[in-house]
């Protein structure tokens, strides 16, 4: 089952990706290198509730 969740940028804890993962694959917060247009660079993102 897929769980939606958000990423947000560990720089500025803007809010930027809304995603799906697999909760059996990432049981613990996920942190994903992505884009950042805020701080425009790629940031490390982590999940929040
Ligand atoms: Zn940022």
């Amino acid at each position: 089952m897929r769980t939606r969740i958000t990423l947000a940028c560990t720089e500025c804890k803007q809010r930027n990706y809304n995603v799906t993962k697999e909760k059996k694959n990432h049981p613990d917060r996920m942190e994903t290198k992505k884009y950042c247009p805020f701080c425009k660079a790629h940031t490390l993102h982590k999940e929040t509730k």
